[in-house]
């Protein structure tokens, strides 16, 4: 299946106007001096042509789309056995950053990867010596998915810091899981890797490009096998039933393809579902949030890609 530019421009002149019920999140204070107005989405299609519209070429900070990353190099690094004795695979309906099924499961682990608890265990799990050289293995790890030089894996040091000043709740996670024996090792190292993780800058088609590797079984465009059918095939199924958080029944049931957003306003999306929309990934950005941390406008984009194809 192929999508079209100019569908994607109606859809950005028709979503546009929802950005103004949503808000960008502040609780990263860098993060609240973006324009709230931004839209824009990029599609990589069966075929592998891009096409795009609106603001697809603003660059902006992952955050929480790095935790399919962060996931897949530890999958493919370790193996699942390993990644799930450690982090589990069950959905919460808590919001990404609570604390509450941490104390309730018995005995402790984070429920999934997709919340912030289960994405800071798979952070501690990165291989490597230190925070640069496990910062530098994940971006070599990137570059290698996207068949670029490492240097083009660039973060946002001003945003990475704001973060890592104000990030008390994410150490509180942290360090409860070390209580428990979740996790090991230096908070401090792991919320320096995190944040900057959280920090690494993308567009639209490089979201796009992304779901299209997980959407083609963990086959780049060009046939390289850069990710494991069968862990692209977890990964497929954990944003499905966890990747927008809370909100990820309601985003199943509307849009039914496997997305995973990030509080900056991006969402990556793959065409592989009951929808059957083929082997295509979206890419969407969109920084005013919903009350759940997702990209309003950018979520009913989806919706609407999806009814228009069915
Ligand atoms: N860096 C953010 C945090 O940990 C990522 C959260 C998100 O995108 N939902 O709070």
């Amino acid at each position: 299946m192929n999508v079209t530019q100019e569908e994607l421009e109606a859809l950005v002149a028709e979503c546009g106007p929802y950005t103004v019920q949503g808000q960008v999140a502040t609780y990263i204070p860098e993060l609240a001096k973006v324009d709230g107005g931004l839209l824009g989405i990029a599609v990589c299609n069966s075929d592998g042509t891009f096409v795009s519209a609106g603001d697809a070429e603003t660059l902006f900070t992952v955050q929480s789309v790095s935790k399919i990353i962060t996931l897949a190099f530890v999958l493919e690094t370790f193996g699942e056995d390993y990644v799930f004795s450690r982090v589990g695979m069950e959905p919460t309906g808590d919001a990404f950053n609570s604390i509450a099924k941490l104390e309730e499961t018995v005995p402790t682990k984070p429920l999934n990867p997709m919340i912030n608890a289960g994405a800071l265990a798979v952070t501690s799990m990165l291989p490597g010596d230190g925070a640069e050289d496990k910062f530098d293995r994940l971006r070599g790890f990137i570059a290698d998915l996207l068949d670029i030089e490492v240097e083009m894996v660039r973060f946002d040091p001003e945003v990475a810091r704001s973060e890592y000043e104000t990030t008390d709740l994410n150490r509180a996670l942290l360090y409860f899981m070390r209580h428990h024996g979740v996790i090991e090792g230096d908070v401090e190292e792991i919320i320096d890797v995190y944040t900057k993780q959280c920090a690494i800058l993308t567009n639209c088609r490089g979201l796009a490009m992304m779901g299209k590797i997980l959407s083609q079984s963990g086959k780049t465009p060009a046939g390289r096998q850069v990710i494991s059918r069968r862990n692209a095939r977890i990964i497929r199924a954990i944003m499905t039933t966890c990747g927008m958080y809370d909100a990820s029944g309601e985003f199943a049931v509307q849009v039914g393809l496997p997305g995973k957003s990030g509080v900056s306003g991006a969402i990556v999306a793959c065409g592989r579902s009951d929808y059957d929309m083929g082997e295509i990934g979206i890419g969407v950005f969109g920084p005013a949030l919903d009350m759940k941390g997702n990209s309003i406008a950018g979520t009913k984009m989806l919706e609407l890609l999806v009814q228009r194809h069915p």
